[in-house]
């Protein structure tokens, strides 16, 4: 399996408009690899996309993806969503339904049921966005994912965490874990175990982050990020052989440069960038 991070930004984009940190200077001027598009996730050989954030549009085009048939969302926040007028970029005709002609090949897009309802929440007065795509435009077909499916040989399984979704895909003995965002507490699971990569979110790195925040230990968001030493005795509990970490904040204060840097002191932890690509 050949997996691309097309985006490993956070919650906003980096770099972010109207800021001139340091960090987003040199994004600024140097594009990538110091820039961050929003997180998202490609799977080459299923032509498979994981959420989609307001940038994936440009996040697509920069990593010249040719074609789209799946789309999994991770869950509603959204930074993983707000992006899903992408299916009218990569499907609409209007020229053929101005003469009443249907699309052929809609983007199959699975959910988990609880992450599915809270998708279909999201539109105009009109209704749900993906009603008017599946109904009106039959550009997307949903389908409710509760357990797992299998697409060609890749097995996809989907975990419940709290209001969001981890994905495990499997293909003969290899095994990736996706879980980019509000995944702490991170689900207790035996099929984690002895997986070649887990590219996680939910993560501070560092101590002390943008315009030298120290976060202090009773700070609310070490409840819902995991810190470094917690990732690697998630990574130690289930044996996983790599960590990628995604989702990577504008707020931890850190250029691509420092991410190098800091990646030296972990074993077999690294840091993700948009373009890296990883294959099992
Ligand atoms: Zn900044
Ligand atoms: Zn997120």
């Amino acid at each position: 399996m050949k997996f691309i991070v097309l985006g490993s930004g956070g919650c906003v984009a980096l770099p972010k408009p109207l800021c001139n940190c340091k960090v987003c200077k040199e994004a600024r001027k140097k594009g990538n690899p110091y820039s961050r598009f929003g997180c998202s996730l490609f799977l080459e050989d299923l032509n498979l996309l994981v959420d989609t954030p307001e940038d994936i549009v440009h996040a697509l085009n920069y990593a010249n993806i040719q074609q789209v048939n799946f789309v999994l969302f991770s869950h509603m926040d959204p930074d993983h969503t707000l992006g899903m007028r992408i299916f009218e970029h990569m499907r609409l005709n209007w020229f053929e339904i101005s003469e009443g002609k249907e699309c052929t090949n809609p983007i199959s897009v699975f959910a988990m049921e609880h992450v599915m309802s809270d998708m279909n929440s999201i539109g105009s007065k009109l209704g749900s966005y993906l009603d008017y795509y599946e109904n009106s435009r039959n550009i997307i077909k949903r389908k409710v994912v509760s357990k797992f499916i299998y697409l060609d040989d890749i097995k996809l399984t989907f975990i419940k965490a709290d209001s969001a979704t981890v994905f495990v895909f499997e293909q003969k003995k290899n095994k990736v874990i996706y879980a980019p965002c509000d995944v702490k507490p991170f689900p207790d699971n035996d099929i984690f175990k002895d997986a070649n990569v887990l590219i996680i979110g939910s993560t501070i790195v560092g101590k002390v982050l943008k315009d030298n925040y120290i976060l202090k230990e009773n700070n609310i968001l070490n409840d819902e990020l995991f810190n470094m030493i917690e990732i690697e005795q998630l990574k130690d509990k289930y044996r996983i052989q790599e960590v990628i970490i995604t989702h990577l904040e504008e707020d931890w204060g850190k250029s691509y440069d420092d991410y190098l840097e800091l990646q030296k002191q972990y074993k077999d932890i690294i840091f993700a960038y948009d373009g890296m690509t990883f294959e099992v």
